[in-house]
């Protein structure tokens, strides 16, 4: 007998059985999958710690998560500076002087600022309304064409004037000369892979992969006074109110032995609409690797069908709408803690991940 049930071994359920196991609760951890970790797992490849969910890069403005993390692993000083290429032309992400300038040939930021009003009023955008409007309005026309547009439309499968204005908002727009795409305080990958950290914090722990929950629903619930769970919240109540969409990924992983140095960065986005892919990944570059060989990834975006991995929510007003009838039943389920990003339907980064976890963590058990 157990007191807690955790359906799914990724970053929500593993901090949460760490936190409870160090209370002395006794914990099963399970997972469909055939390993710990979620999207975070990273698996040794030629040396090389491959990220099997795509580029994972941890960031937090957050001491108390960045110190947490930092008690399970060490981060290197890796800084994510990505390099867009629309059909040959390179371009610095996020859009900073750097691109301004290689765009415009204009070297003050108030010139660069100059060009985007001027872009922006021949656009004629006053209030945003939807992520092309609101990509418009911080950055102009030629880089919505250019870096937005055709990477934006493959990622998320609908036209940019059908998507909240939200998901641009998380891309820095800078007018310094500073490549760095995130603004946070604390940055890095962890020295070793994300999956060692996953590894630390179940140790000690019942652990049962291959187990799919809705496959044995019953049998796992009379384990357990209660039950954390990070699956899909659609699925927990039988698509009571419908299927709750999102965009699925493709990830296609080569070995090169031909070279030791692909794309000279860890991350290379392809911002046009004709290439099949979104990006490519160098993993040895996210720990300035120097192994003779090297592993790429392409990142292929795709349509979501039940059954698929579900990776990227869809927040538009249908789908939150239908969340919010389902929030309204897990609010009301017995003995039942959702958290994560299926469960919650949000587009989380990892650090936003542990502080949910911890936060549930606190509500469970006080501040003990
Ligand atoms: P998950 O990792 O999805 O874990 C849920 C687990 O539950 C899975 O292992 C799943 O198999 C299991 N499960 C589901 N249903 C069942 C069931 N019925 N029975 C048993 N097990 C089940 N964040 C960043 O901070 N920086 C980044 O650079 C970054 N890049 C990303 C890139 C991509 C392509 C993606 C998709 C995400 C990225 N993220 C990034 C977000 C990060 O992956 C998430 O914040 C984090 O992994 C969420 O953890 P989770 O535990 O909520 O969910
Ligand atoms: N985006 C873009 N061009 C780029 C990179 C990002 O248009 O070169 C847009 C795209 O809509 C994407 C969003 O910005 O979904 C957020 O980008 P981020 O890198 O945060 O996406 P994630 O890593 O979560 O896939």
């Amino acid at each position: 007998m157990y007191d807690y049930l955790i359906v799914g071994a990724g970053l929500f359920g593993s901090v949460f059985a760490y936190e409870a196991n160090k209370r002395g609760k006794k914990c099963l951890v399970i997972d469909k999958r055939d390993h710990i970790g979620g999207n975070v797992y990273t698996e040794q490849i030629e040396g090389i710690n491959v990220h099997k969910y795509g580029a994972h890069i941890f960031h937090t403005n957050d001491k108390k998560i960045w110190d947490y993390v930092n008690r399970f692993t060490e981060f290197n000083r890796y800084t994510n500076s990505p390099i867009a290429n629309y059909k040959g032309e390179l371009y610095n992400l996020p859009f900073n002087m750097n691109t301004f300038n290689k765009l415009w040939g204009v070297v003050s930021p108030d010139e660069a600022k100059a060009k985007i009003e001027q872009q922006k009023k021949e656009a004629g955008v006053t209030e945003p309304k939807n992520l092309e409007e609101q990509a418009i309005s911080l950055i102009g026309t030629d880089i919505f064409e250019k870096l937005i547009k055709g990477y934006t439309e493959k990622q998320w499968g609908r036209p940019a004037k059908e998507l909240p204005a939200f998901i641009i908002k998380r891309l820095p727009v800078r007018f310094t000369y500073d490549n760095n795409y995130f603004n946070d305080r604390y940055q890095g990958i962890p020295i070793g892979g994300y999956t060692s950290i996953i590894k630390k914090m179940l140790e000690g722990i019942d652990i049962r992969l291959n187990v799919d929950f809705f496959e044995q629903r019953k049998e796992l619930e009379a384990l357990a006074n209660k039950v954390v769970y990070t699956g899909m919240i659609d699925q927990y109540f039988n698509y009571t109110f419908g299927v709750l969409e999102y965009r699925s990924l493709h990830f296609e992983t080569k070995v090169l032995a031909e070279t030791d140095n692909y794309q000279g960065n860890a991350v290379v986005n392809y911002t046009d609409k004709d290439t099949p892919y979104t990006r490519i990944i160098e993993h040895k570059h996210f720990e300035f690797g120097t192994q003779d060989k090297t592993v790429i990834t392409e990142e292929y975006p795709s349509e979501w069908k039940p059954g698929d991995e579900p990776y990227y929510p869809i927040n538009d007003n249908k789908n939150n709408e239908m969340y919010r009838k389902y929030k309204a039943l897990a609010d009301n389920e017995k003995d039942v803690i959702f958290g994560g990003r299926l469960a919650t339907y949000k587009y989380f980064d990892m650090h936003q991940v542990i502080g949910a976890a911890l936060a549930t963590v606190e509500k469970e058990f006080g501040n003990k």
